[in-house]
């Protein structure tokens, strides 16, 4: 039983190749944040490792550890921000120092298992030297090893790596497969259908949100409303903010350009007619009465500052130069009351 929900032609592909035998020995999945790459990550280990009949049973002692990552043979590299950690400064990298250590494991026969599977999660953050490093070691296959990249770009990689995997795309899920899967966790219908217009099509951000997470999203997008009315000298502010935010967790910043990436999208919907496919389905009022003050133009414009910012702290730009200079490029609005003065 895999367990990721959705991706049926990935999962057929790497069930006919597990019926086989005839596995690569790296793979390189790529999709959005929360999509399941993970998920289906630890199900592929879980079936190489695991017990019963039909793999992945997700039963056995073997894929329940995996499940809880307890199992000795299954490891997972990944920006490693460990707060008790002497480092002073976060990590905006995968060291080589992890991979060297992966390199070492690797060399060694599984443990317990059948076979060792490595997983790095966020290769893209991958130093030059880790990705050489790495090269290397995709170059020489052993015997019973799999390397599983992850990765929400994989522009931002080094070609010679991606050449050496097997790459599998994991397209976001129809936000109708996103309900389903919500209502069969009795997610109650009404707040199913909402969480699943939200989620991109990205079903662990939804199961994420069940809880609190509307609540903490509203938050998040109140004061990015705010934002747009404010001055210079409170928008800065806002960008202090998330440049301390963005040194430690780089994850949660991204979210938020991702949130006001849907609000200008809906405005843009909003703009040219189109209202009934937007995300945000419960501020439809508040966006009729924004869209008055922008044309088409100042709109389309900013998505695509947001979209640039989002993609250079990806690549590790200045996080204080690409968020202050985000906040220059909201538009003014048109017949809105100026409370703005130059910088
Ligand atoms: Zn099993």
């Amino acid at each position: 039983m895999w367990q990721v929900v959705g991706q049926t032609k990935v999962v057929s592909l790497l069930q006919r190749s597990l019926e086989r035998g005839a596995l690569a020995h790296a793979y390189l999945f790529i999709g959005p944040r929360h999509v399941g790459k993970m998920t289906l990550a630890l199900n592929l280990a879980q079936a190489l490792n695991c017990e019963a009949a039909e793999p992945p049973c997700g039963e056995c002692a073997s894929c329940q550890k995996i499940a809880l990552a307890k199992h000795a043979d299954v490891q997972i590299i990944g920006l490693v921000n460990d707060a008790n950690s002497a480092e002073a400064k976060p990590r905006v990298e995968i060291g080589i120092d992890q991979i060297r250590q992966m390199q070492h494991s690797s060399s060694l026969p599984p443990f317990e298992g059948k076979y060792k599977v490595f997983i790095i999660d966020g290769a893209e953050l991958l130093s030059i030297e880790a990705a050489n490093c790495l090269l290397k070691t995709l170059e020489e296959p052993v015997g019973r090893v799999i390397f599983i990249l992850l990765t929400t770009n994989d522009r931002l990689l080094p070609a010679t790596v991606i050449s050496r995997c097997q790459r599998l795309e994991l397209p976001p899920l129809a936000a109708t497969e996103v309900e389903a899967a919500l209502n069969k966790r009795g997610v109650e219908p009404q707040k199913a259908k909402l969480l699943a217009r939200l989620s991109r099509g990205c079903l662990g951000w939804a199961l994420s949100a069940v809880d609190d997470g509307l609540q903490q999203r509203a938050e998040m997008m109140d004061r990015l409303l705010d934002i747009i009315n404010a001055d210079y000298e409170e928008r800065f502010a806002y960008a202090a903010q998330l440049v301390a935010q963005f040194n430690k967790s780089r994850g949660l910043v991204q979210e938020i350009l991702d949130l006001w990436l849907d609000w200008w999208r809906d405005l843009l919907l909003v703009k040219v007619g189109g209202s009934d496919t937007i995300t945000n389905i419960d501020r439809l009022p508040t966006q009729v009465e924004m869209v008055r003050g922008y044309n088409l133009a100042q709109i389309r414009a900013f998505i695509n500052s947001i979209q640039a910012a989002g993609e250079q702290l990806r690549q590790n730009a200045n996080p204080r130069l690409v968020l202050e200079v985000l906040m220059l490029e909201i538009p003014r609005r048109e017949g809105a009351v100026s409370r703005m003065s130059p910088p």
